[in-house]
Parts: structure tokens; C-alpha cells; sequence
């Protein structure tokens, strides 16, 4: 439910409509816009609410949130949420760019790579600590010494981490070196790692799981919105179809959808959405061009020789002329990268 009060509500109207939604056993919470302050009432919507909530002094009228997933809805919050994170913004005006390799390998290799991507425009480093693999003999991730070769890559750029947190006990060691937690696509149900990322006080970087629909896909960003983390990202990283051609199919219809039903921002990333090196600028310009808040993008300095997926990852070189190709993208949809 979602009670709108009138523009010029005092204060003590406001907390006696709030005080009054906690009353009926409803989570109250307060949303100050810039016209109006709307309050959200989160929680089983019963008949005869809305007559009781209505006549309260202050309150211009009373409407139900259709969507199932409450806090993520944009018929809750119309301004869209800005993820602030050091170096990384997503969802404002400028197009954020979270890049660096799949795997952190060594430190050498990640100091270097942040380095050079810093240089080029990136406003983010990803890599992989810990790192969910389809066999258990692959690389598993170099864990605690990787995030710790991470942080030294951010004392020597300023740029954000970006780094995934594979589980619930994890939480509290990837928090205490990464500036965002991702959730990767195989874990996107995994409703107790969301619950965690949600108490950690860290934005969430939430990846789209392969087989999910979209309602899934928001219905796990409002387990960590839930906890009271509001800073969640949401990445598009394509989903299993009966398509060989491609690792996945990238369906860039997702970022109008979703920016129509969620005020959260939404990210692209072609690298795990195509798979192929050579098909992953022509998709990041594709997703600008439907007006992606920002990308996630895997570079190595030797994709031939990269410990985790080489074949979707692309050279500096390739890296430099794709912002350059990106940015005139983004100039043309009122963006700047
Ligand atoms: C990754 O970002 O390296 C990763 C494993 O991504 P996803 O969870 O989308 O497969
Ligand atoms: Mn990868």
C-alpha cells in the first residue's frame, strides 16, 4: 500500500500515518520526495486498509502496489535510486563501467589491469575472488589473498570493487574489502545469501539467474531491499536458451522493462551474455543504446591465457576503442560515459 500525502503534510501527520501503519502490523517506510512525501505500508494487503489509512489528516489518497515485489516497484518510488560506491555511480546521468578480469589471478595482474582500465574510462574493477565454476576441478578463485589483491588495487586507483560473494558465511570477509557484493546468476535464489548481502551494509551488485523471469529477478532484489539495503544494482547477463551460437542470450528488452518496474538501476554485462570476445562491443554499444545505467565488462591482458573465461574477454586495446565507440552512443541518448 502506499499512502500519498498532501504537499505541504506536517511532520506530526507524517509520523502518525506512520505510527498508525505500524499499528496494523505493517513495516512503515517513509519516502521524502521532492514534491511530496509518499509512505509505504510493506506487508500483507487486507481488505478494508485503505478505508482505514484514507481519512487520516495529511493523506491525499491510498492506492495498492500491484507489483509482488514491493520495495523494488517503481509505483513505490518514482525517482530512480542512484548506487553510490567510492569511484562507481550507477544510475545517474553518467554510465558507470565496472571492468577488470573474471578471475583476480595475481597481484601483479590486478594492479596493472585496474591501472590501465582507470586510464581508459572504467569507473569500477571487477574480479573474481571467489568464484562459482561449472566443474569442481577448474579454478576455484584465489578467496581471502584475492580480495586482499583487490583492495591493494584499489589503494593504487580509487576504483571500486566490484567482487562476488558466493556464500551466507562469506558476507562479513567480502564486505570487509569489497566496496559491492555481487550475487552471481547461479545464486540469485539463494534467499539466505540475499538476506545476508542485505544486513551487510554494502550496495549489492544482483546478476540475473540464467533461467529466471524478471519477476523472480526483482522478487530476489526485494529480499536484500527487504533488510534495509537499498543500494541493490541489477545486472542483465542473458539467460539459457536453446541458442548454441552464443554462451547465453542477452535479451536487451530487459533494461526498458525493468526500468519501467523498478526504480533500481540496471546493468549490462556481454561478456557472460554472448560469450565471444568479438561480439561483446557491439553489445555494450546495444546497451547503451536501450539505456543501461551501466556495464559489466571482463578485460585481461592476455585473454588467450586468463585462468576463467577467456573466450568472452576482451584486450585493453579492445577495451579502449569500445568506450570510444560507447561514448558517442551515449552522447546520442543524452548520456555521458
Ligand atoms: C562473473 O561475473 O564472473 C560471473 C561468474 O558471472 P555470472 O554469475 O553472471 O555467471
Ligand atoms: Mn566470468
Amino acid at each position: 500500500m502506499i499512502v500519498v500525502m498532501k504537499p505541504d503534510a506536517t511532520e506530526d501527520q507524517i509520523s502518525h500515518v506512520r505510527d498508525h501503519i505500524s499499528q496494523l502490523g505493517l513495516q512503515p517506510q517513509v519516502i521524502v520526495g521532492r514534491h511530496q512525501t509518499v509512505i509505504a505500508a510493506i506487508g500483507e494487503e487486507r481488505p478494508g486498509l485503505v478505508e482505514t489509512l484514507e481519512p487520516s489528516p495529511g493523506v491525499v489518497k491510498v492506492l495498492p502496489i500491484m507489483a509482488p515485489y514491493k520495495r523494488a516497484s517503481s509505483e513505490l518510488k518514482a525517482e530512480r535510486t542512484v548506487v553510490r560506491a567510492r569511484s562507481l555511480e550507477i544510475g545517474g546521468k553518467r554510465i558507470g563501467v565496472i571492468a577488470g578480469p573474471c578471475s583476480v589471478e595475481s597481484e601483479g595482474q590486478i594492479v596493472s589491469i585496474a591501472r590501465t582500465l582507470k586510464a581508459l574510462g572504467a569507473t569500477g574493477l571487477r574480479g573474481g575472488a571467489y568464484k562459482p565454476r561449472t566443474s569442481p576441478y577448474s579454478f576455484q578463485g584465489h578467496k581471502v589473498d584475492g580480495l586482499k589483491m583487490l583492495a591493494t588495487a584499489r589503494d593504487e586507483t580509487g576504483l571500486a570493487i566490484v567482487t562476488e560473494v558466493m556464500a551466507p558465511e562469506h558476507v562479513a570477509v567480502v564486505a570487509e574489502y569489497a566496496d559491492v557484493l555481487q550475487i552471481g546468476a547461479r545464486n540469485m535464489q539463494n534467499y539466505q545469501l540475499l538476506t545476508a548481502v542485505g544486513e551487510s551494509g554494502k550496495p549489492a551488485f544482483l546478476k540475473r539467474g540464467m533461467a529466471s523471469t524478471m519477476e523472480e529477478f526483482l522478487l530476489a532484489a526485494e529480499y536484500i531491499l527487504d533488510r534495509g539495503n537499498d543500494q541493490v544494482i541489477l545486472c542483465e547477463r542473458g539467460v539459457r536458451t536453446f541458442e548454441e551460437h552464443t554462451r547465453f542470450t542477452l535479451p536487451l528488452a530487459s533494461v526498458p522493462y525493468l526500468q519501467a518496474k523498478t526504480h533500481l538501476p540496471v546493468v549490462v554485462d556481454p561478456s557472460h551474455g554472448t560469450g565471444k570476445a568479438p561480439l561483446v562491443p557491439p553489445m555494450a554499444r546495444a546497451a547503451i543504446a536501450a539505456g543501461a545505467d551501466g556495464l559489466m565488462v571482463e578485460v585481461h591482458e592476455d585473454p588467450e591465457h586468463a585462468m576463467s573465461d577467456g573466450a568472452q574477454t576482451i584486450t585493453p586495446s579492445a577495451f579502449e576503442r569500445m568506450m570510444a565507440e560507447c561514448r558517442r552512443v551515449a552522447e546520442a541518448v543524452d548520456r555521458s560515459l
